[in-house]
């Protein structure tokens, strides 16, 4: 079986209400949409949402890398071994949401060929995760409205975004506390901090039961970061500085931090993230399967990859939610906080 042909359009969802974090804020998921055509017909779907503050890539950039790199590069090559991932890896640099969305549409025809879901495919089990719901960036107020409202719609694990103003930080935390004793709380800077100011915040927030801190430091501050996760009593999580294998290799043997976030959109893909969750696995390290801004078609994938790796412990999919409803049929079923995955084959994805 091979590729032969290709189509992009956007997925388009209005957001519930703004996403706001340190570094962005965004009012509706507009992602592109690829089909990917094999020439026994089979289908393979993917997603890519524009992150440019994060990956480099608007809608144009991503168009244009599937359609002008990715696609002549694989176009006609045999599906089944490693040539086809090889192939797209190598035929750009970085690109990593234009990739991640052609590596999906390529396991969602395996998986498809193979007449497995993707997560059987991967070697998973169908099993239920519980996703965190995200808290913008805002005022303490706000905040502290939002989490309530959000723990009360059923969402017990929240991943609360800070900003770089420690004394609104600290007070948003602790009034969520107060509001929320058995929530499991989630912090995430977004590289807001520098190591000292970090140090603080965590020595004040961690009498607060907080499960996890997420990439405080920038993104290029490795020093900053392994300073912080050696004098933290709170676990670090490592997100910006982590997007490929080497990445990987570097925080985890450099102990710069305990878990590692995997996002598809960093990733560039499954077949990389694959590699990336071995390695945290063979180092102890455990795993969060994040996400961009997304909607239904790339957080399948995202959940179907969960589902294939006991190690991916922490799950942070909650794009669909933050989303009005998408048209694409698709098999994951949200109830409350959990993610389910209904009979499907592939990624389970229909236009
Ligand atoms: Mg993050």
């Amino acid at each position: 079986m091979k590729i032969t042909d290709f189509k992009l359009s956007i997925i388009k969802s209005e957001l519930k209400k703004p996403f706001v974090t340190n570094i962005r804020r965004v009012d509706a998921i507009e992602d592109v949409l690829l089909t990917l055509i094999t020439d026994d017909g089979t289908k393979g779907y993917g997603e890519a949402p524009p992150t440019v503050a994060i990956t480099g890539e608007d809608i144009g950039t991503i168009e244009k890398t599937i359609k002008e790199r990715i696609f002549p590069a694989i176009k006609g090559l045999e599906l089944g071994g490693n040539d086809i991932f090889e192939a797209l890896h190598a035929s750009v640099t970085k690109s990593t949401s234009a990739k991640a969305c052609v590596d999906m549409a390529i396991y969602d025809i395996l998986a498809k060929s193979a007449n497995k879901p993707l997560y059987e495919y991967l070697g998973g089990k169908a099993k239920t995760l519980r996703t965190n719901l995200t808290i913008s960036l805002g005022s303490p107020e706000v905040m502290l409205k939002d989490a309530i409202e959000a723990y009360n719609d059923g969402f017990s694990v929240l991943k609360v975004k800070v900003g770089t103003d420690k004394k609104e930080c600290v007070e948003a935390m602790q009034s969520i506390r107060a509001a929320l004793p058995s929530a499991i709380l989630r912090v995430d800077a977004n590289q807001a901090w520098d190591a000292k100011t970090a140090l603080d915040i965590i020595e004040s927030i961690a009498p607060l039961g907080i499960e996890l801190v997420e990439q405080p430091t920038c993104a290029e501050d490795l020093a900053g970061l392994a300073e912080i996760t050696a004098h933290s009593s709170i676990p670090i999580l490592a997100d910006e500085s982590v997007f490929d294998y080497e990445d990987a290799v570097r925080i985890l043997d450099g102990r710069m931090a305990d878990y590692i976030n995997i996002k598809l959109m960093k990733t560039g893909g499954i077949y990389e993230a694959i590699k990336i969750a071995a390695l945290a696995k063979e180092r102890g390290a455990k795993v969060m399967m994040g996400s961009m801004l997304e909607s239904v078609v790339s957080i399948s994938a995202a959940v179907h990859f969960a589902m294939s790796d006991d190690n991916i412990c922490f799950y942070d999919l909650d794009g669909p939610l933050l989303a009005k409803p998408s048209s694409v049929k698709n098999a994951l079923i949200f109830e409350k906080d959990e993610i389910t995955v209904s009979e499907c084959i592939g990624l389970g994805v229909k236009l």
